[in-house]
């Protein structure tokens, strides 16, 4: 008897979908996947990073396709999974990964409309990429959703209510997917990442991003991209077959720091 089952730990000849790939995290994830043989469908609502990026994964030999696509628009999305379906058959992976960042004070008077904005952003434009893509998630053979949150999901920092209450949102959204589509070997988990450096925190300015990362994460520094992109890169192995539902926070030990 062998001392391991057979199960892959290769993510290669997969099918990917990645939204907002065109920078940060979306960016290193399409990378990532693509090193490890993946077939890459870097989407974003800019086509120019869309583009960019594809174009660096196919000049270092990698196989991408780039579709442009706002996460909010309904019709973009059903668009792209058609187009999907008839390059690829099949979708591997959905990773859920666009978003903005919209601060806002309860009181400021365009309220509802950022409220609105990244609800749709953030949150439903993750169902929807969800219920879009489902019957062709349903055809793979060890299909794996994996929904970017953050450790706004089950923390908050004041006057980004909206962000705070998206992130939240997506925890609860994997969780009870996890349990619907469970029963079909579709696992469905969450990543929270920390504080990371992208363009979503590039204009914090540096010696506040020290004096942060210096008192709050035990690391003592910001995220890089990749180093969450690999814990997505983990969740959609096929050999990750029985990790469900589950909140993986990448944050460099800040959430569970008390002194
Ligand atoms: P980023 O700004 O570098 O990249 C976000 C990408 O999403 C951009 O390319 C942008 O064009 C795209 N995008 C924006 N709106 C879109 C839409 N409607 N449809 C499709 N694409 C859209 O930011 P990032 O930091 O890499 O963020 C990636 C994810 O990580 C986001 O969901 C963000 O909320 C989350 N996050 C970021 C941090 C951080 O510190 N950077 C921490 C926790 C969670």
């Amino acid at each position: 008897m062998s001392k391991l089952s057979n199960l892959s730990r290769s993510i290669k000849g997969k099918v990917v979908l990645i939204t907002g790939a065109g920078s940060g995290m979306g960016r290193a994830t399409a990378h990532l996947f693509s090193d490890e043989g993946a077939k890459v469908i870097v989407t974003d609502i800019n086509k120019d990073r869309a583009d960019r990026v594809t174009k660096e994964i196919t000049d270092s030999k990698g196989e991408a396709i780039n579709l442009e696509l706002d996460v909010s628009n309904k019709q973009q999305i059903d668009k792209t999974i058609e187009e999907i379906q008839s390059t690829y058959g099949a979708l591997d992976c959905l990773i859920n990964n666009a978003g903005i960042s919209l601060p806002s004070k309860i009181d400021v008077e365009n309220y509802s409309e950022i409220w609105d904005k990244t609800i749709s952003v953030l949150l439903k434009g993750q169902v929807e990429m969800i219920r879009s893509s489902l019957d062709l998630i349903r055809e793979s053979e060890s299909p794996r959703i994996v929904n970017i949150s953050s450790t706004e999901g089950f923390g908050a920092t004041p006057g980004a209510s909206p962000y705070t209450a998206a992130k939240h949102g997506v925890i609860g959204l994997t969780r009870s997917l996890a349990t619907e589509l469970g029963k079909e070997g579709i696992t469905v988990n969450c990543i929270c990442p920390g504080p990371i450096t992208t363009d979503m925190t590039s204009e914090i300015p540096e010696d506040h991003k020290e004096i942060y990362s210096r008192r709050r994460v035990p690391l003592k520094r910001y995220g890089d991209p990749e180093e969450v992109a690999h814990a997505t890169l983990s969740l959609c192995l096929p050999a990750s077959s029985f990790i469900n539902g589950a909140v993986l926070t990448v944050d460099g030990g800040m959430s569970i720091k008390r002194a």
